[in-house]
């Protein structure tokens, strides 16, 4: 029988020279400090790059930098059906974006590393090493059912209400003769290898996997594919070759593979190798009224990547959100440590959390606004500039002009004690210097609600006081003198001059020097919030000011 095994991988694979100890060679131990972590990350070029990926590349890259071990990128393009132009582009992007520093891996200028190809359509011949390896040794055979043939066994399957699948007596290839094989190859017939299952169905495996605990899921007992009709590998076959041949050490990868994690326990046995370090992780949920559901690539547009760099969140933000998800304790550090590198935190396999975590764009706001109001003027600009560049480009163009003018407005309220916290992403930033720029100038001029209760604040009044402050606004003033000549201007139309005079005995005024100012800024920037009018207008300067007050008489109605 042995022979007919080996007669019957030459017979399928006549090309395959190499043997797998020849491979063995060529991808040795890693001379790496004991207990370093060798990871990967392993993404199919569909064109999606979603949180998940985020999330579970920042465990691959803390774990195998903090460890003086190995990160690495290996694109998995065995199923070409679902291969997106311009993914591949996505995916080393996604690395420049988050600052993710790669080891080795597949890069824009080709494989870098020595344990490569790092694409596995370019690893077909290692898989078919293996693939021989497995038939020469009767733990793998070439199935030739087609489609009609499978659906058949399925229909006869749940006509017995057994369960569906290639197992046990189903396996209607598994015995095939040398001569029945090469009679069917002589006819043309496709086919692909499928795994020979050793699995018992009543038997369990262990395997502890360092997020999810000791899991005991039952043993496979359907003969997997290995190779399609295509020669190339299945997922699962690939990730064990690959794995083992690259000596990952951790496989951190999303739990939807846990129910295939049988398969793939069976297949390293099969082989007689090391099984890796399992890290499955859990998905994203979203809180919904009363509920908790899993973040949805069709209901949830925040689950994509592409919508943080669309709406200009700076992924620096979007990093350290995702790191007070993952490590508990990774808050508390932060505050002890405000300006520290994030790579400082000794990031913990123990604190990750085994079951989902709460995604809560709230929290990723809060912790932008307060990175973003600690930037310089420079950066700030820079990060705008760059963003409106892939996306605004009227805007860019903007902000490219007048380069200092951008940056004076963007310089408000920095640097203080207290920093102003208006920004949280890069597109709220158009209609936050709006008002800056006459060619994106929309003023809104309605007056604020609590006008209606001051009846004596009437548009004639609210004309006048824009009117006589055109005379009066002399950029040369310092904010004290600015502010006295406010006061006046609101003394001379019956206003009281000190909001405290007005609290005391409102029935004596109009309304208060606060209510003057509103209008004023109602008057030059066209909305009812601004930061402060005083640097506001002096970047703005005299004859801006005086145009809008101006247009403002004309059109207040
Ligand atoms: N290509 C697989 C995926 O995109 C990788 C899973 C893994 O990390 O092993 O889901």
């Amino acid at each position: 029988m042995m022979n007919d095994y080996i007669k019957i991988a030459d017979l399928l694979f006549p090309d395959v020279k190499l043997k797998p100890e020849d491979l063995e060679k060529k991808y040795p131990p890693r001379n790496l400090p004991d207990g370093a972590f060798v990871t990967r990350f392993a993404p199919s070029p569909t064109g999606f790059l979603h949180l998940g990926c985020l999330w579970a590349t920042l465990i691959d890259e803390r774990l195998a930098h903090q460890s003086g071990g190995v990160f690495y990128l290996r694109i998995e393009d065995t199923d070409q059906k679902r291969e997106v132009k311009g993914a591949m582009k996505g995916i080393f992007d996604f690395f420049e974006i988050f600052n993710l520093n790669l080891d080795e891996g597949y890069t824009q200028d080709g494989d870098k590393g020595n344990y490569g190809p790092y694409i596995q359509s370019k690893r077909k011949e290692i898989y078919h090493v293996f693939a021989k390896q497995l038939v020469s040794e009767g733990k793998a055979y070439p199935c030739f059912c087609n489609p009609e043939e499978l659906e058949e066994i399925k229909k006869n399957q749940k006509a017995m209400k057994e369960n569906t699948g290639y197992y046990g007596k189903w396996t209607k290839c598994r015995d095939l003769t040398y001569s029945e094989i090469e009679s069917k190859i002589k006819n043309g017939d496709k086919f692909i290898i499928r795994f020979k299952s050793f699995g018992d169905e009543k038997k369990r495996i262990a395997v502890n996997d360092l997020i999810l605990g000791l899991l005991d899921p039952p043993e496979n007992i359907r003969d997997e594919i290995v190779l399609k009709s295509d020669g190339l590998p299945t997922y699962h076959f690939a990730h064990v070759i690959d794995d083992h041949l690259m000596k990952t050490t951790h496989v951190v990868r999303g739990d939807e593979w846990l129910a295939t994690l049988p398969i793939h326990v069976q297949m390293f046995e099969a082989f007689g190798w090391k099984l890796p370090y399992y890290m499955h992780h859990a998905v994203l949920l979203k809180q919904e009224e009363n509920s908790k559901r899993k973040l949805s690539k069709r209901k949830d547009p925040e689950l994509a990547l592409d919508y943080y760099s669309e709406v200009g969140y700076i992924p620096e933000c979007l990093k350290e959100y995702i790191m007070t998800l993952l490590n508990s304790n990774y808050e508390e550090w932060r505050m002890a440590n405000p300006q520290a590198d994030l790579n400082e935190f000794k990031f913990t396999v123990e604190k990750l959390s085994p079951s989902g975590a709460l995604f809560d764009l709230n929290k990723l706001n809060d912790i932008s606004k307060n990175y973003i109001a600690v930037l310089s003027t420079d950066e700030i600009y820079n990060r705008v500039k760059n963003w409106a560049k892939k996306y605004d480009n009227d805007f860019y163009k903007i902000l490219d002009e007048r380069q200092q003018y951008a940056k004076d407005i963007l310089s408000i309220g920095r640097g203080g004690e207290k920093p102003r916290k208006d920004i949280t992403f890069m597109s709220e930033v158009k209609n936050y210097v709006s008002y800056f720029y006459g060619e994106l100038f929309a003023p809104d001029y309605t007056m604020p609600e609590s006008f209606g209760q001051k009846p004596e604040i009437n548009k004639v009044i609210i004309k006048n006081i824009a009117k006589d402050y055109i005379d009066i606004y002399d950029s040369t003033d310092d904010s004290i003198i600015w502010f006295d000549k406010i006061k006046e201007l609101a003394a001379k139309h019956g206003f009281a001059p000190e909001t405290k005079l007005y609290k005391k005995n409102p029935q004596d005024y109009k309304g208060s020097v606060g209510d003057v100012s509103m209008i004023l800024r109602i008057a030059v920037c066209g909305r009812q919030n601004s930061p402060d009018m005083y640097e506001v207008f002096k970047i703005m300067g005299k004859d801006m000011i005086c145009n809008r007050l101006q247009r403002f008489t004309e059109e207040y109605k």
